[in-house]
C-alpha cells in the first residue's frame, strides 16, 4: 500500500495553500501527498468566473504554486485520482483504481459540487456549470460562437458570469428565482443599484421565475420559463449553488451533515483527520455558531491553518468570513454574516458607485459591504465585527464624518 505521512484529500485551494505553508514551515521531502480528482495542479478559483473566463488570465497565471513546485519540494501530487471511500480507523483511503493509500494525518478538502438543474432538457449540450478550470474553459470557448445566453441564478456565478458574457457582446438574460437580485445578501437599495447597473449594460433580468425546460436538438436552443416565456439562447450557464462533496465519506466514521462537522480547531470527529474549505462545517468562535463558508478566503486561510496545526500549533481558528467580487468595472468586498441583523445602515452615495452597507445586531456590526470607499472603512469592517464594539447608527450613516466617529 502506498501512502504518506500527511495527505490532503482534494486538490483545490486548500491543498495549494496548505502545501505552500507547509513548505514554508519546513516540510520534509516525501512527507506530503495530495490526491486530486482534478486534471490540473491546484489553481485559484476566483478568476474562473472573472479574468480567466474573460480571456485575460492564462492558466499559468492562476496556479497557486508553479507547476514544478510539487516535485521540487518532494510532494506527491496525484491528479485525476478519485477515491471511493475512507477508513479513518485504519487510516487508509480507497482509490477508485482499486489501490489503497495510507496516511498518518489527513486533511479532507473535497470542496463542493454544483447543484444540477433538474428540468427536461438538462442533458442538452451547452448547459454549463462553473466549478473547475475545465468548466471555465468550456464556457470560454463557447463564447466565441454564442450570441444569446441565459444565466440561471443571481448569486456569485450568475452575477459574475453574466457580466463577463455581456462584456463579450453576448445578449444575456438572467433568470432569478427571487423578486430582486440577491435578496439573500443585498438590501433592497443594493438590489436596485445592481439591477439598474446590469440593465444599463444590456443584461435583461427576469425575476421571480425559474427555468422549467430547456429545448433544442442536441444542443440547447431555448429556455422555457415557468412564467410562460421562451428565451432563445445557444448557451445556458446555471449558477444555482453548490453542495458539499461528501458522498465518498459514507461509513468513514466522520460526522457528516451539511459538510463535515469540525470543531474550532477544524478537527473532525476522528483523530488525526482535519477538514477545511467549502466542505468544512466549523465551529465559528466569533459568531458562536457552526458555519460552512464557500469562498476563496476561507479556503486559503483554513488551508494555511491546517498546515500550522500539523506543525504543532493549536489555537482556535478565528476568522471573519470574507469575500470579494468583480462585476463589470465594479469591485466590492463583504465581511461577516448578516443573519439576525436588526438594522441596515447605508453610507455614501449609490449614484457615484461609492457606498458601504453596515448590518447591525443590537448596535454591534455583524456584516459590512464596501465598494469604492476610503481605506479606513475597509479596515474598520473586519475589526469592528471581531471586536463586537457598539456603534451609533446615526453617526455611521453620516458619510461626511470619518467612520471612527461612529464608535460609541
Ligand atoms: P450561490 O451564490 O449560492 O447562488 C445560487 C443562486 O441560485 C441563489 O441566488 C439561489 O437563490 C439561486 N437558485 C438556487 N436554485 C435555483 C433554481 N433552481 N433556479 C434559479 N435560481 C436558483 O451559488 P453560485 O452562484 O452557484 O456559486 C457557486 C459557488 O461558487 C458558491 O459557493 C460561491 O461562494 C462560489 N463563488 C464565489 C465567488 C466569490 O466569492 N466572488 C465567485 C464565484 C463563485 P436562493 O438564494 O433563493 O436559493
Amino acid at each position: 500500500m502506498n501512502g504518506s505521512k500527511v495527505v490532503v484529500l482534494g486538490g483545490g485551494m486548500v491543498a495549494g495553500y496548505a502545501a505552500k505553508q507547509l513548505v514554508e514551515l519546513g516540510l520534509r521531502h516525501g512527507e506530503l501527498a495530495i490526491l486530486s480528482a482534478d486534471h490540473s495542479v491546484p489553481y485559484e478559483r476566483p478568476p474562473l468566473s472573472k479574468g480567466f473566463l474573460a480571456g485575460k488570465d492564462t492558466e499559468e497565471a492562476i496556479r497557486i504554486n508553479p507547476e514544478d513546485f510539487y516535485t521540487k519540494h518532494g510532494i506527491e501530487l496525484k491528479l485525476e485520482c478519485e477515491i471511493s471511500g475512507l477508513d479513518t480507523k485504519h487510516k487508509r483511503l480507497f482509490l477508485k483504481s482499486g489501490d489503497e493509500f495510507g496516511f498518518n494525518k489527513l486533511i479532507v478538502a473535497t470542496g463542493a459540487r454544483p447543484r444540477l438543474l433538474n428540468v427536461p432538457g438538462a442533458n442538452l449540450r451547452n448547459l454549463c456549470y462553473l466549478r473547475t478550470l475545465n468548466d471555465s474553459k468550456v464556457i470560454r470557448s463557447a463564447l466565441e460562437k454564442v450570441k444569446h445566453a441565459v444565466v440561471i441564478g443571481g448569486g456569485f456565478i450568475g452575477m459574475e458570469v453574466a457580466a463577463v458574457l455581456a462584456q463579450k457582446g453576448i445578449e444575456v438574460t438572467m433568470v432569478l428565482g427571487e423578486d430582486r437580485i440577491w435578496k439573500r445578501l443585498f438590501s433592497p437599495e443594493m438590489s436596485s443599484f445592481f439591477e439598474a447597473y446590469y440593465a444599463a449594460r444590456s443584461v435583461h433580468l427576469i425575476k421571480a421565475t425559474t427555468v422549467s425546460e430547456l429545448r433544442g436538438d442536441g444542443a440547447v436552443s431555448s429556455a422555457v420559463l415557468a412564467n410562460g416565456q421562451t428565451i432563445p439562447c445557444e448557451l445556458v450557464v446555471a449558477g444555482i449553488g453548490v453542495q458539499p462533496a461528501t458522498e465518498m465519506l459514507a461509513n468513514s466514521g466522520l460526522d457528516v451533515g451539511d459538510g463535515i462537522i469540525v470543531n474550532e480547531y477544524l478537527e473532525t470527529s476522528q483523530p488525526d483527520v482535519l477538514a477545511a474549505g467549502d466542505v468544512a462545517n466549523y465551529q465559528d468562535v466569533l459568531f458562536g455558531s457552526h458555519r460552512r463558508v464557500e469562498h476563496w478566503d476561507n479556503a486559503v486561510s483554513q488551508g494555511q491553518y491546517c498546515a500550522r496545526s500539523l506543525m504543532g500549533e493549536r489555537i482556535p481558528y478565528k476568522h471573519v468570513p470574507y469575500f470579494f467580487s468583480d462585476v463589470f468595472d465594479l469591485s466590492y468586498e463583504y465581511w461577516g454574516d448578516l443573519s439576525g441583523a436588526d438594522q441596515i445602515i447605508h453610507r455614501g452615495d449609490f449614484s457615484n458607485k461609492s457606498f458601504s452597507v453596515w448590518w447591525l445586531r443590537q448596535k454591534t456590526v455583524v456584516a459590512v459591504f464596501t465598494m469604492n470607499r476610503p481605506e479606513e472603512e475597509r479596515d474598520a469592517a473586519p475589526k469592528w465585527i471581531e471586536s463586537r464594539r457598539t456603534v451609533s447608527a446615526g453617526k455611521l450613516e453620516d458619510a461626511s464624518q470619518s467612520i471612527s466617529t461612529a464608535l460609541e
